[in-house]
């Protein structure tokens, strides 16, 4: 294809902001997919994706659109997941197009992730189309929000197209833009290959699928190819653009986005950000590399039924092979047995996985508190990285301890805005902007990344009635008073309830664990004590009191259905229980022992 008729672009926008329901307008509009085979959200194919409506996996597609001017252009958009987790997706796709439609909902306007997003497209250097969502609805005001993305962002926003991707209305003004107001595609196809391997993801039926960018030169089907950075070598098998079906092509020259399949084991062998030439005639230099995402979240997952050990693990190997941002390993634990130490990228990233295990897979899960990754110093001058607070080494080894801090800015209608500061300055937040946009505040805070990772969002979203928006990116690690707290049932401690904790705080959380375990283990013969300590210091205590009487007692001589059903019930409980001792724990006790309110 001529460079001049091709323009790559992506979408950012808020979550919620309509990101979907565009790129669903857009391929519809030009016939990219037969009205029948319309479905809403196209681009979102996992089942996760479609019920919480946010995109996970970046995606792609390639268009044919007749433009005004005669000429028919390709236009290959990619999809990047919205939310704060998955902010690399979004980075390494933005280096694979040229331009950007920024969606901001008329009814709304600029929120967190709104900026985020921006900001990664203007570092990949894209020209920007502003446009305004949602205009069929009555509380859209296209001219307060034009004010306030010039306002925060700094963006021009006079020539912001109004559109409502429900009803269709400015879709054709949207896929002129793309082509009147975005640039080509530059690249030199005599040039030796160069393309940039953009994602990668393993499929049943053909393998593992790389998507790429061609810069300089053509790739052809059969074409012996070299990935720079891993060295690895491969035969072109099978070379497609995605209409979003995969469509077999000849050859992708510059400028242009598609995929191929080689035989590839596993997504672990491909590395996003490599750069991909020809084994004969290569390519002088290497596109710049990306860094690998680091799992900040970690946390463990144990079946609740020691016999699915076999199949957690296979249930956790075949996840990996299509995500490779997911790191695991083997882990035992005193209370729980076998499971795996998994790393996340985020907390909506740990809740996806557990959930596709759970359901692709049928699988009953523990998951232990999440915990980040903190520094130990160690008085011989080491440093661990302690993904476990269960590993916690004696603490008269240990100098000091770092924990990782975030930077947080948080978009909020002023009337909340008390609300906020109290929830960050209750999180050891400092404060250090905040400002002012019409009748929002924008609020920036340093905040202990452990602080956050628990139900900081949810509490977010409750006071405010889910009108404030967060996005957050690490700053580092910062040395802070903290000790591991351990919680006891029954004079046994539960490795899998341990946690770091500030020192101040220790006493406050040991009480409020103690005291939501009280209510979340049920009553047994005897009495059992739950206790907080730090070391050999009992720091919080309660007490549950001895059951009296057989559950079923009441019913003897009674109704004998109702007596099964009461068994059956018990019964069911059991299996969401684990044995601890003594004493069964509920599974549900590991995660609402830790909910802060
Ligand atoms: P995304 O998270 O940015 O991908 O947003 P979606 O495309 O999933 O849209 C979020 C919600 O807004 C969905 O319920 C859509 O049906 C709705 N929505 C999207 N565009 C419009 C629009 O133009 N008008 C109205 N009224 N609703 C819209
Ligand atoms: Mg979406």
């Amino acid at each position: 294809t001529d460079l001049s008729l091709i323009r790559n672009f992506s979408i950012v926008a808020h979550i919620d902001h309509g990101k979907s329901t565009l790129a669903d307008r857009l391929i519809q509009s030009t016939g990219t997919v037969a009205d029948r085979d319309m479905k809403a959200q196209l681009l979102d194919s996992m089942d996760i994706e479609r019920e919480r409506g946010i995109t996970i996996k970046a995606n792609t597609v390639r268009i044919d659109y007749p433009a005004r001017d005669g000429k028919t252009y390709v236009l290959n958009l990619i999809d990047t997941p919205g939310h704060v987790d998955f902010a690399y997706e979004v980075s390494r796709s933005m280096r694979a197009v040229e331009g950007s439609l920024l969606v901001v909902d008329a009814s709304q306007g600029v929120e967190a992730q709104t900026l985020a997003n921006v900001y990664q497209a203007l570092d990949a250097g894209h020209e920007i189309v502003p446009v305004l969502n949602k205009i069929d609805l009555p509380a859209a005001d296209p001219d307060r929000v034009k004010a306030n993305i010039e306002d925060v962002i700094g963006l021009d926003a006079s020539d912001a197209i109004p559109i409502s991707a429900k009803t269709g209305l400015g879709i054709p003004d949207v896929l002129e833009a793309i082509v009147t107001r975005l640039p080509a595609p530059k690249g030199d196809r005599d040039a030796p290959l160069k393309a940039m391997l953009v994602d990668s993801w393993y499929d049943p039926y053909l393998g593992v699928v790389v998507m790429i960018r061609v810069m300089d030169g053509v790739i052809r089907k059969g074409d012996q190819i070299k990935m720079m950075q891993t060295g690895a070598r491969y035969g072109i098998d099978r070379l497609a653009v995605l209409t979003p079906k995969m469509t077999d092509i000849a050859e992708l020259g510059p400028g242009e986005i598609g995929v191929f399949t080689a035989s590839i084991k596993q997504v672990r062998d491909t590395r996003v950000g490599d750069t991909i030439t020809h084994e004969r005639k290569p390519c002088a230099e290497a596109l710049p590399g990306f860094k690998p995402a680091q799992p900040v979240v970690f946390c463990g997952l144990f079946p609740v039924d020691a016999a699915d050990f076999e199949s957690l693990r296979d249930a956790i190997e075949k996840l990996a092979l299509n995500d490779a941002s997911f790191s695991y390993e083997m882990e035992t634990s005193a209370a729980l047995g076998f499971g795996f130490r998994c790393g996340f990228l985020g907390l909506l990233h740990l809740e996806v996985v557990r959930e596709r295990l759970e359901r692709e897979f049928d699988l009953d899960l523990i998951t232990t508190a999440p915990s980040v990754v903190y520094h130990l110093h160690m008085k011989d001058g080491s440093v661990i990285d302690l993904h476990n607070p269960a590993d916690m080494p004696d603490v008269t080894y240990i100098d000091h301890i770092e924990e990782p801090r975030i930077k947080a800015t948080i978009m909020v209608p002023d009337e909340y805005l008390g609300d906020i500061l109290k929830l960050c300055q209750d999180r050891r937040g400092i404060q250090l902007n905040l400002t002012y946009a019409g009748n929002r505040a924008m609020v920036e805070y340093d905040l202990p990344l452990n602080e956050v990772v628990f139900d900081f969002y949810d509490r977010l979203k409750s006071v405010t009635k889910g009108y404030a928006s967060f996005d957050y990116h690490l700053t580092g690690y910062r040395e802070d008073n903290l000790v591991k707290m351990s919680i006891l049932v029954n004079a046994e401690p539960v490795d899998a309830l341990s946690m770091l904790v500030h020192r101040d705080r220790a006493e406050a959380r040991g009480r409020m664990m103690c005291e939501k375990l009280k209510e979340l283990i049920p009553r047994h013969m005897f009495q059992i004590p739950i206790q907080a300590a730090i070391g050999a210091k009992v720091i919080a205590r309660e007490t549950i009191s001895a059951m009296r009487k057989d559950v079923t007692a009441k019913c003897y001589g009674g109704d004998a259905t109702r007596k099964r059903k009461l068994l059956d019930k018990q019964k069911e409980g059991k299996k969401r229980m684990r044995q601890f001792g003594k004493v069964e724990i509920p599974q549900t006790a590991f995660i609402s022992a830790l909910k802060m309110d």
